[in-house]
């Protein structure tokens, strides 16, 4: 393999090739850093230190020439700039944490390098992870003096989805083999989705929240994204597992091979395909790609079923009570006393938070924080978030009423491709565009975008699998057995 096309391997390919010695990490990395710099237009990086990145790979090489080092000794990944790096900056996007360092690596980022990992830098996102566009970032990419949207590979018009746009941007592109993001309400499958590639938000609780800056805890996962669903089954075996002294909410399931099930038999796998998926909202180009998709899983032996999520709809406004709820409150510790950001000028100490905070949050959050005070303010309390609550058990309960006649359930990721930088500049919008990530999210179950396609103006098109908790081996053997009939996942944007 040449080394100009490094960059087209997968993360199982180019393991296999460390290993062997066919390439070195040095030369794995420096050819990544390199592509990082030719396609800074993307906006998809937020940090690249390019002595950093070259001292872990050659400490990665050392442990590759004494037959050490993990299953994913010397691969080049880049984080999502919501996990906390004690080598890179951490900013969660945000004017708030703008220069702020870490001392410690969030778990997840800890689990990956001590598999031998090798760090790029770090990725654009919406602030705080809030957003499905990555149009709300407060930071300056690399190469540039001022914050912008990232852009879309496929259409550099367009947006690449979010809250993880950088991540997603950063896979489409090659400018990195695999990746992490963070789903909270969508945010690994929708970016995935809309620039071609594969993620995965596991289980709630499989992968740590340490250390990954927090939006709304009950919600927000870990994930990988990668081009395939065999490199996602890769890095999410090195993710997950317990860390019950560090996250209250870590479950207690042993680490799994996720690679294991890759290649088993989907012949009789039954693919509940719920009705609400396919309304009115959904647009054609959309479900013409899903219906070809699912008709491609009958040919390899799925049956589909028909089945009802009738709480579908009920899901926007639920999550976004809740999710704003949990923001409010987690956000709160952004005071100007403790991390990062502190307004120069003030009269007293009231006057010191509210300065800070008008100065270090973006619209896009005040809007959430605000959203979030009031309906856990007294005698809105009962009527927004009790109630949201309620049907968020609803919801959770829908799934296991569905799962009784299907295994796994397949609908579209996002009712759109994705649409024109500016063009949806209405939150409300932006919010309707999540209904069909949301669902998986309240119920705390993993989720799973796939290339399943192209729309209009050739545009990628996600598949979203959604299986019972703990089912992400299932879902990646779906996911697996469906790329190795097709080629989606393998095209790539013009130019890259
Ligand atoms: N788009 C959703 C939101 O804005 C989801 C974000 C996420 O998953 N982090 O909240």
């Amino acid at each position: 393999m040449s080394n100009t096309e490094l960059h087209q391997l997968g993360v199982a390919e180019l393991a296999a090739q460390l290993k062997s010695k066919e390439i070195s990490a040095v030369e794995a990395a420096q050819h990544f850093l390199a592509r990082a710099k030719q396609h800074k237009h993307l906006g998809a990086f937020v940090a690249i230190h390019e002595d950093t990145t070259l001292a872990q790979a050659r400490a990665a090489d050392a442990l590759i020439a004494q037959g050490k080092g993990g299953r994913l000794a010397g691969v080049p990944i880049a984080h999502k700039d919501i996990f906390v790096t004690k080598d890179f900056p951490t900013t969660a996007a945000s004017k708030m944490l703008k220069g702020y360092q870490s001392p410690f690596d969030a778990t997840v980022v800890t689990k990956l390098t001590a598999s031998g990992a090798v760090t790029l830098g770090k990725l654009n996102c919406d602030e705080f992870a809030m957003g499905g566009a990555n149009e709300n970032s407060a930071i300056a990419p690399v190469g540039f003096d001022a914050a912008q949207p990232v852009r879309n590979p496929w259409n550099i018009e367009r947006v690449p989805g979010g809250s993880s746009g950088g991540s997603a941007a950063a896979v489409a592109a090659r400018l990195a083999p695999a990746v992490t993001g963070t789903d909270t309400g969508g945010s690994i499958r929708q970016p995935a989705s809309f620039c071609g590639i594969t993620g995965i938000k596991p289980t709630y609780g499989r992968a740590s929240r340490y250390g990954m800056i927090a939006f709304a805890s009950s919600l927000d996962q870990a994930g990988p994204m990668g081009r395939s669903a065999e490199d996602c089954a890769l890095l999410l075996s090195e993710m997950c597992g317990p860390d019950l002294d560090r996250d209250s909410t870590s479950l207690d399931v042993p680490a799994e091979d996720f690679t294991a099930q890759l290649n088993d038999s989907i012949e009789g796998l039954r693919i509940g395909v719920p009705a609400e998926f396919f309304g009115d909202g959904l647009s054609a180009d959309v479900r013409a790609a899903v219906d070809a998709s699912l008709k491609e899983y009958e040919k390899l032996g799925a049956k589909l079923v028909p089945i009802t999520l009738p709480r579908t709809e009920l899901s926007v406004p639920v999550y976004y009570i809740l999710a704003p709820a949990e923001a409010s409150s987690n956000l709160s510790r952004f005071d100007g006393v403790k991390f990062g950001h502190r307004a120069q000028k003030y009269a007293d100490l009231n006057d010191m938070y509210k300065k800070t905070r008008a100065e270090g949050f973006g619209d896009e959050v005040k809007r959430r924080i605000m959203i979030g005070a009031y309906v856990l303010s007294e005698g809105y309390y009962d009527a927004y978030y009790l109630q949201a609550q309620r049907i968020r058990r609803m919801i959770a309960d829908d799934f296991q009423t569905a799962f009784k006649d299907c295994d796994v359930i397949a609908g579209p990721a996002a009712p759109t491709t994705a649409w024109a930088i500016g063009g949806k500049s209405d939150p409300v919008s932006n919010y309707l565009a999540d209904i069909f990530t949301l669902p998986a999210s309240l119920a705390g179950l993993p989720g799973l975008s796939l290339p399943a396609g192209f729309g209009d103006a050739g545009m990628p098109v996600g598949l979203q699998l959604i299986g019972n908790y703990f089912s992400e081996g299932k879902l990646l053997n779906a996911a697996h057995r469906f790329q190795q009939a097709t080629d989606f996942h393998l095209q790539r944007p013009a130019g890259i």
